[in-house]
C-alpha cells in the first residue's frame, strides 16, 4: 500500500472523531435523561410518561436529521460540465490562459452558466476537470467539486450543499429543540439536587425528597452541557436562517457571486418565500421533516438575470435534490416549468430586482479578463 494512501485512509479515519464525539454526548444524554431522571429521579408517574414522549419526539427528529445530514452524499456536477475529449486534450496542450480561457468559453456557450470568477473568466476547476456550475466550490477536503456548496462541516464530516443543506438546517433545529426541551425539564431538579449538595456541605441538610445517589451527576452535568449546547447552536442555527432568507450560502455571504455584470450579493434572491422554498419546498407539511423537497436540480439557479440574458440557454427548475438524478446528467433545456414561472413571477416588485436590471443596462462591455479563480 503506498504511503499516501495509508495518509489519506487515516485522515479519513480521524475525521470521524468529531461525529463519535458527537454520538457518544447524544448517547449518554439519552441514558442520563431515560434512566438517571425519568425512571429513577422522578416519582410522578404523569410527569414521567409526558417527559418520555416528548423526548422521544425530539430525539428521534435529531437523530433521524442528524443521520441525513452525515449520509447524504454531496451532489457533484454532471457530465455535461466536463470538457468532451477533443476540448480537454486541446486545454492540456495550450499553455496560455487566453486559449485555455477560449476553450472553456467556447465549451460553456451551450451550458446555463451566469456566474464567473471575480475577473470574469469562466469558473474552471484543474482538480476536478470540470467547469464549475453556479453556486458550485470545490472543498478541499472532500476533494470534489459539491454542487451550491454551503461549506465543510466536520461534525457531520460532510460538505453541507445542495443535496443536504434542508437536512443540515434541520439537524441545527432539531439539536436547538433536543437541547432547549433537556434544559428546560431539568431545571427544576438541578436546582434541587444543587441545593442539597449547599445544604450537605453546611451540615443542616432539611428533609429532601431527592434520595443523594449518583443520579445528581448525571443531573447536574445534563443541564450543563444542554445548556452549553443550546447557546452555540442558537447562533448558528439563527445565522443559517438568515442566509435561507436571503438566498445566500455561506461562501456567498462572505463573497459574492460574480455575474456578468459584476458581483451581485442578492443574485440569486427571489424574495423570502420564494427563497425558503428553494430550500424546504412549496408544501409546507413537508418542511419539518428531514426528507428530499427541496426545489432543482442543483446545477442550475433561477437568477434576477434569467429572463434578460439571450446568451444563456433557458432553464427549468424540477422538485429533485438526490445526487442520483444529477449524476446521470441530464441538462434541462425546455422552456421554464410552471413552478419556476412561479418562482420568477412579481420578481420586479422587488427592491432587489432593480439593483440587478440597472446593473444589466449598465453594462457595456463584455471583456472577459484571463484568471483562473482560486477556489479552495
Ligand atoms: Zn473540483
Ligand atoms: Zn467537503
Amino acid at each position: 500500500m503506498a504511503p499516501t494512501h495509508v495518509l489519506r485512509c487515516c485522515q479519513r479515519g480521524l475525521a470521524w472523531i468529531p461525529v463519535v464525539f458527537i454520538a457518544l454526548v447524544v448517547c449518554w444524554s439519552y441514558y442520563a435523561y431515560v434512566v438517571e431522571l425519568c425512571i429513577i429521579t422522578i416519582i410522578n408517574t404523569g410527569e414521567k410518561i409526558v417527559y418520555l414522549v416528548f423526548f422521544h419526539l425530539s430525539f428521534i427528529m435529531f437523530v433521524w436529521s442528524y443521520w441525513k445530514t452525515i449520509f447524504t452524499r454531496p451532489a457533484n456536477p454532471s457530465k455535461e460540465f466536463s470538457l468532451p475529449k477533443a476540448e480537454k486534450e486541446q486545454y492540456e496542450k495550450e499553455e496560455r490562459p487566453e486559449a485555455q480561457q477560449e476553450i472553456l468559453r467556447r465549451v460553456a456557450s451551450g451550458l446555463p452558466l451566469y456566474t464567473r470568477t471575480g475577473a470574469g473568466a469562466i469558473r474552471y476547476c484543474d482538480r476536478c476537470q470540470v467547469i464549475k456550475p453556479d453556486r458550485c466550490h470545490h472543498c478541499s477536503a472532500c476533494d470534489m467539486c459539491v454542487l451550491k456548496m454551503d461549506h465543510h462541516c466536520p461534525w457531520v464530516n460532510n460538505c453541507v450543499g445542495f443535496s443536504n443543506y434542508k437536512y443540515f438546517i434541520l439537524f441545527l433545529a432539531y439539536s436547538l429543540v433536543y437541547c432547549l426541551f433537556i434544559a428546560a425539564t431539568v431545571l427544576q431538579y438541578f436546582i434541587r439536587f444543587w441545593t442539597l449538595c449547599r445544604r450537605k456541605s453546611a451540615e443542616n441538610c432539611p428533609q429532601n425528597d431527592l434520595p443523594d445517589t449518583h443520579a445528581k451527576f448525571h443531573i447536574l452535568f445534563l443541564f450543563f452541557v444542554a445548556a452549553m449546547f443550546c447557546i452555540s447552536i442558537l447562533s448558528l442555527f439563527s445565522y443559517h436562517l438568515w442566509l435561507v432568507g436571503k438566498n445566500r450560502s455561506t461562501i456567498e455571504a462572505f463573497r459574492a457571486p460574480v455575474f456578468r455584470n459584476g458581483p451581485d450579493k442578492n443574485g440569486f434572491s427571489l424574495g423570502f418565500s420564494k427563497n425558503i422554498a428553494q430550500v424546504f419546498g412549496d408544501q409546507k407539511k413537508y418542511w419539518l421533516l428531514p426528507v428530499c423537497t427541496s426545489q432543482g436540480d442543483g446545477l442550475t439557479f433561477p437568477t434576477r438575470l434569467v429572463n434578460v440574458d439571450p446568451e444563456q440557454p433557458t432553464v427549468i427548475l424540477q422538485t429533485d435534490c438526490s445526487s442520483k438524478s444529477v449524476e446521470d446528467g441530464s441538462i434541462p433545456q425546455s422552456p421554464l416549468s410552471d413552478s419556476q414561472n412561479r418562482l420568477l413571477a412579481n420578481d420586479h416588485h422587488s427592491s432587489d430586482d432593480h439593483l440587478g436590471i440597472d446593473a444589466l443596462k449598465s453594462d457595456g462591455s463584455d471583456g472577459i479578463t484571463i484568471l483562473m479563480e482560486s477556489d479552495s
